[in-house]
């Protein structure tokens, strides 16, 4: 088994994570079920704000599709309670934003 399942933009096909670093997929985006990502590629951050989200306030930034500009989620760089650090550093991409590629079956 050496095929590799990456999520890809559903909008230009850029590679942005691979399967294996799913942490979960039951968040929740502004568009929808979102999967949190311990890290993804091939995108860049823009506005950087507090935002209160369900889990409370966090410090988070709007990430980009790096070759298309599209809003694909954000990246939590600081989370208020002790509970939700583990968040710190990761990334939120939206499902909807999302498409497999790969070898799934
Ligand atoms: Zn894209």
């Amino acid at each position: 088994m050496t095929s590799k399942r990456v999520y890809t933009c559903s909008n230009c096909g850029a590679e942005l994570a691979d399967e294996g670093n799913i942490i979960s997929k039951s968040f929740q985006g502004r568009l929808g079920t979102a999967f949190l990502f311990e890290k993804a590629i091939n995108t860049y951050q823009s506005l950087i704000e507090h935002r209160q989200l369900t889990s409370g306030i966090h410090k988070v930034a709007d990430l980009r599709c790096k070759a298309c500009s599209v809003l694909l989620g954000w990246k939590y760089l600081e989370a208020k309670e002790e509970s939700q650090r583990y968040k710190e550093g990761r990334v939120l991409l939206e499902k909807i934003r999302l498409q497999k590629k790969g070898d799934w079956f």
